[in-house]
């Protein structure tokens, strides 16, 4: 790679000072003052020259970790694959590291790849440059001097910022092998910047897709979150299904988006719908409960699981048990799901038959579990999504919330006579098991098995 210094002067970019948080300046300036170099660099300068607003700032130095804890009173290093200084403000993180250099060549310690060239290990330090060619994309590699205000780019980067291009740096191909998660990230910034990507950036990625089977789980879990999480998730569940990355991370959905003919797969457009929520409560500055989403995911796939259960024997809310937890495992082969999460997913689905079928009796404790909120939005959108005939029951759990404790009670009272309804019920359920085990004789969910 031919490599061309470009220094853009001030004058000539419109990142200003003022835009650059009061922390992010702290560090910069602590450093520099203690005589190292300190420049911002990453997704915090790409942003800024974009008109954006970062999400974090890192900062590159050459000042070595121990050396940048032996200027700050509240930092923590950390990292085992990469060490790094963490600059703690309350919640708020700077992320200092240290310029780090070529993974072979005449360091004496040399990174460590495996046999597919992946990079196990990779704590070289090296120089600006040397740092600036092991980032991923040109994007990515600009690097904003605290001491003249310049943009140094010694990869086009302030070429393909201009032509909205994602474009790796070095050998696509190299690059891609050492760390296939590089694919998960190109398709995340085409989403999240609506870029473009290069002729081999883009094409390398149906060749190589594959690589990501071998990297760890709680790795693509991460990268997974940050896909769907970051306010632009619908963008990048149809970028990854169109690289066909999803597959991989997710193949039971994909299995059960398939089993549909045509384009109107109820389990797309559950996911499809949810992530619409999602990137419009980001947009509002609205949190979002990851479990939801993963819930909106496994949900179909549950579902083929669970009659698969009733079929061998067991009841609806045992085999729901069951399929839940044999869900859980089998996606756990592909990203992790904290425990936490999986809990919280659990109990969205399991709350869904206790909304389904409001009783006297039980309806009043669901309203009071701590999982209402997620299990009752998670039957709004089924609803919404292909299932009209539960809006009677969503307009009840609407209106009973809206209700004082004395009308909740008479509410649940007047949920008809036990007797007569639950005859209903459960011919209707009985049915609906009918209907289930047709759809599961035609169903190959096989993908996982
Ligand atoms: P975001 O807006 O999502 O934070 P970002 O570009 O800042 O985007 P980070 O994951 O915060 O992404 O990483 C910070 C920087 O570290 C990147 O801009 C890139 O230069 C470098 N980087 C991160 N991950 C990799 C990787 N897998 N390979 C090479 N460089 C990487
Ligand atoms: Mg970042």
């Amino acid at each position: 790679m031919k490599i061309k210094k470009r220094i853009v002067s001030r004058q000539e970019h419109l990142v200003s000072r003022d835009a650059i948080s009061d922390n992010a300046l702290k560090v910069l300036y602590r450093l520099k003052d203690a005589g190292y170099q300190a420049y911002l660099v990453g997704g915090g300068v790409r942003d800024l020259l974009l008109g954006e607003k970062p999400k974090d700032f890192d900062v590159a130095t050459d000042a070595h970790p121990d050396e940048v804890k032996g200027l700050f009173r509240n930092c923590r290093l950390i990292g085992r694959r990469f060490r790094l200084a963490h600059i703690l403000y309350g919640r708020d993180v700077i992320e200092v590291a240290t310029f780090r250099g070529p993974h072979e060549g005449e360091s004496t310690t040399r990174a460590d790849q495996n046999k597919e060239g992946r990079i196990t290990r990779d704590n070289v330090f090296g120089s600006l440059e040397e740092d600036a060619l092991r980032r991923d994309f040109s994007i990515n590699a600009l690097y904003y001097n605290i001491r003249d205000d310049s943009i140094v780019d010694f990869t086009g980067g302030m070429d393909d910022l201009q032509h909205k291009m994602i474009r790796m740096i070095g050998d696509t191909q190299t690059r891609y092998r050492e760390d296939p998660v590089r694919m998960l990230r190109a398709v995340r910034f085409a989403a999240k910047l609506n870029f473009q990507m290069e002729h081999q950036t883009n094409n390398l990625i149906f060749e190589l897709g594959d690589l990501l089977e071998d990297i760890p789980v709680a790795r693509l879990f991460d990268e997974t979150l940050k896909m769907f999480q970051g306010g632009y998730g619908l963008r990048c569940f149809q970028l990854l299904r169109e690289y066909r990355l999803f597959e991989l991370l997710f193949p039971m959905t994909e299995a059960s988006i398939n089993l549909s003919q045509d384009d109107h797969s109820a389990t797309l457009q559950l996911i499809e719908q949810a992530l619409i929520n999602t990137d419009a409560r980001i947009a509002t500055g609205k949190s979002v409960n990851p479990a939801f989403f993963l819930a909106v995911l496994l949900w179909h796939p549950m579902h083929e699981y669970k009659h698969r259960f009733i079929e061998r024997g067991q009841h609806e809310m045992e085999a729901l048990l069951s399929a839940s937890r044999e869900v859980i495992i089998r996606q756990q082969a592909h990203t992790s799901i904290p425990k936490r999460l999986s809990l919280m997913m659990r109990e969205i689905w399991h709350m869904q038959p206790q909304l389904q079928h409001p009783t006297r009796k039980r309806a009043l404790r669901t309203l009071a579990n701590k999982r209402f909120r997620a299990g009752y939005d998670f039957l709004l959108l089924r609803n919404k999504v292909d299932e009209p005939e539960l809006t009677p029951l969503c307009e009840w759990w609407t209106e009973i919330q809206t209700k004082k404790i004395s009308e909740q009670e008479a509410m649940c009272e007047s949920l008809t006579r036990p007797q007569k309804k639950s005859g209903k019920r459960k011919r209707r359920r009985r049915k609906k098991t009918v209907t289930h085990h047709a759809d599961v004789s035609s169903a190959n969910v096989g993908s996982s098995e």
